[in-house]
């Protein structure tokens, strides 16, 4: 069975940057179950894995356009320390809630300086070429329930 739209594929992967250090793993753990073509996994891969079977294994690289986009430098800005009024100490590497005035978002707390925050609204890997080694660990049609809630369920996916 080939992979395409709305197959219950799981995979094993490790994703490493460009210097070849291991940034995730599924290694130890049961593969990772998703349904393609709902815009589960980064663009790149879901291109990569397409029409491939169960049994496959492959090394394929993912430029920042495919994966987690371009750093913005824009999305990087100062606020002060005293916007965090009752919130647990702030450190680097900190993930906040922010209001952007768009809705809700995820910031990382990248400086302190002072009674200076910076906060970068860019995905941590964003601008970061990606590595990944893939193997296809199984390939299965969606069940009528899985496609309406949008999630696999069964090994490795939701229980409920
Ligand atoms: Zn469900």
């Amino acid at each position: 069975m080939k992979i395409e739209k709305n197959k219950v594929v799981s995979i094993h992967y490790t994703l490493k940057s460009e210097k070849g250090e291991v940034l995730d793993s599924s290694e130890g753990k049961s593969p990772l179950p998703y349904i393609h073509g709902t815009g589960q996994l980064i663009p790149g891969l879901e291109k990569e894995l397409e029409g491939k079977q169960k049994g496959t294994e492959q090394s394929v690289v993912i430029s920042p356009a495919d994966a987690y986009g371009e750093y913005n430098k824009e999305s990087v800005f100062e606020v002060g320390k005293d916007g965090f009024q009752g919130e647990e100490e702030l450190t680097v590497g900190l993930q906040v809630q922010v209001d952007t005035g768009n809705g809700q978002a995820i910031a990382n707390v990248t400086k302190i300086e002072g009674d200076k925050v910076t906060l970068d609204l860019n995905h941590p890997l964003a601008g970061a070429t990606l590595h990944f080694d893939i193997k296809i660990e199984d390939v299965r049609d969606a069940t009528a329930e899985e496609l309406d809630h949008g999630h696999s369920h069964g090994e490795g996916g939701h229980q409920h």
